[in-house]
């Protein structure tokens, strides 16, 4: 686009689009948020196994196609997805779909990806909520549901911006890739399992709720468990030594496990190299304690389960958390040296999740398109990071395509009850989502 004048008028256009149409818009995200996409939990002996996923992806898959996108609906392959280090053995995509879009270019443009995850977390006690949560609901201005705001409300402004752009017969120049997974809030698989289809750009948004703001940055996650072992006794007896046959009480040794893994991320906490200007310190979390079976019982075994944080600057070769897992097991293992019994009986760690951190320059090309946009329409887009994870960090890592989160809402509303997100934040949304996908991707003379 050369001529100011006429990029003046077709952003007026866009924006004049979006006004007459704000109702549209508001049922786009209504209808998202009527799916209940409570994301599956598939681990063995969960009860919560199916949702409305695939549904909601067939009424994705609608949209896009309306708008001009070629479909590509796939159930992705558990075998295939196996290698991953991400991937949990039992997990699959049976019924449950991901779609991705592909609005082809003219040519001699940039490609950009924009990736929403449709899944939700639970909606919790519904009984606490004010409206049901998946009722979709306008309460004063705001859109009422669970996945309102994370992510639904940013997905439908983003598929409603290309509406605008149809309508406005803007032609791109690059490809537009609309990437809707599922999976997110649970092992993330579903942006990795597009990613291994094959799908890349020269950039990527994620309209998470970042109020508008750009997270560049993500700590990685580790999800561990420690199994310590005990000897059952009776507990109103008397025990002799533990080498004379008495009982051995696996939560006290857990609460000395607990104590080393506390040292240890206070010692993190206190390093200068374990700070970062936008994530802090990296942290250990005991999230989960299982122990015990009967109260009069010495308890035989305890199952600690932790939470750790990590930093960007901790990731190994491959992106991976390899490092803070060997000193989590290193400390354990010291404290287990200085304890006959846990000599002995060393306690065991299994690992789940490893979800990688990730770091994009803050002067890079997508971020500079984002808040250029964002300040031509009056608003300061701030560079942040997100001390949690989500699937900018995967695009970033896995796919080569540097993508930061750009999304409507409040962030401190994600997974609240009333979850909510207002009309006008999706309309500003769906003004700046247009503006940038031009700005990227360019327009076809
Ligand atoms: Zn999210």
């Amino acid at each position: 686009m050369t001529d100011p004048g006429a990029a003046a008028a077709m952003t007026a256009d866009i924006d004049d689009y979006v006004a007459r149409h704000e109702q549209d818009l508001v049922e786009l995200t209504q209808a998202l948020v009527r799916f209940d996409t409570t994301s599956v939990d598939l681990s063995p002996g969960s009860e919560h196994r199916t949702n409305e996923e695939a549904a909601c992806q067939a009424f994705a898959a609608d949209e896009l196609r309306a708008s001009g996108f070629a479909i590509d609906q796939w159930e992705p392959d558990a075998r295939e997805l196996a290698h991953h280090p991400m991937m949990p053995p039992w997990h699959h995509f049976e019924g449950r779909p991901i779609t991705v879009g592909t609005l082809a270019g003219a040519g001699g443009g940039r490609s950009l990806i924009i990736n929403g995850h449709i899944d939700v977390v639970s909606a919790g006690d519904q009984s606490l909520w004010s409206v049901p949560p998946f009722a979709a609901e306008i309460r004063g201005g705001r859109i009422v549901g669970r996945g309102s705001l994370d992510m639904k409300g940013g997905i439908a402004a983003a598929m409603f911006a290309v509406r605008a752009l149809r309508a406005c017969d803007v032609r791109l120049a690059g490809d537009l890739i609309f990437e809707v997974v599922t999976d997110e809030e649970t092992c993330a698989m579903g942006t990795i399992a597009a990613i291994e289809r094959g799908y890349r750009a020269d950039a990527g948004l994620v309209p998470e709720p970042s109020e508008m703001n750009l997270w560049v940055a993500t700590r990685g996650i580790l999800h561990g468990s420690c199994k310590v072992e005990g000897r059952s006794a009776h507990a109103e007896i008397n025990q002799p030594s533990w080498q004379e046959g008495g009982g051995v009480n696996a939560i006290e040794m857990t609460a000395d496990v607990i104590r080393a893994l506390r040292e240890l991320s206070a010692d993190w906490a206190g390093r200068a190299d374990q700070r970062h200007p936008l994530l802090g310190a990296p942290a250990i979390h005991p999230t989960l304690v299982a122990g015990g079976a009967f109260i009069a019982n010495i308890p035989e075994s305890c199952e600690l389960g932790i939470n750790t944080t990590y930093l960007p600057g901790n990731a190994d070769a491959d992106g991976f958390g390899s490092g803070p897992k060997a000193e989590i097991e290193a400390a354990v293992a010291r404290l287990a040296e200085q304890d006959e019994w846990l000599a002995l009986h060393p306690p065991r760690w299994t690992w789940a999740t490893d979800y990688p951190p990730y770091e994009l320059d803050p002067a890079s090309p997508i971020v500079s398109v984002a808040r250029g946009v964002a300040h031509d329409l009056g608003r300061e887009s701030i560079v942040e990071g997100l001390e949690s994870a989500y699937d900018g960090a995967l695009l970033t890592r896995f796919a080569g395509t540097p993508s930061p989160a750009w999304g409507p809402g409040e962030t401190a509303r994600a997974h609240t009850t009333d979850e909510s997100i207002g009309i006008d934040e999706l309309t500003e949304a769906a003004r700046l989502y247009a503006r940038a996908i031009i700005e990227w991707c360019g327009r076809a003379a």
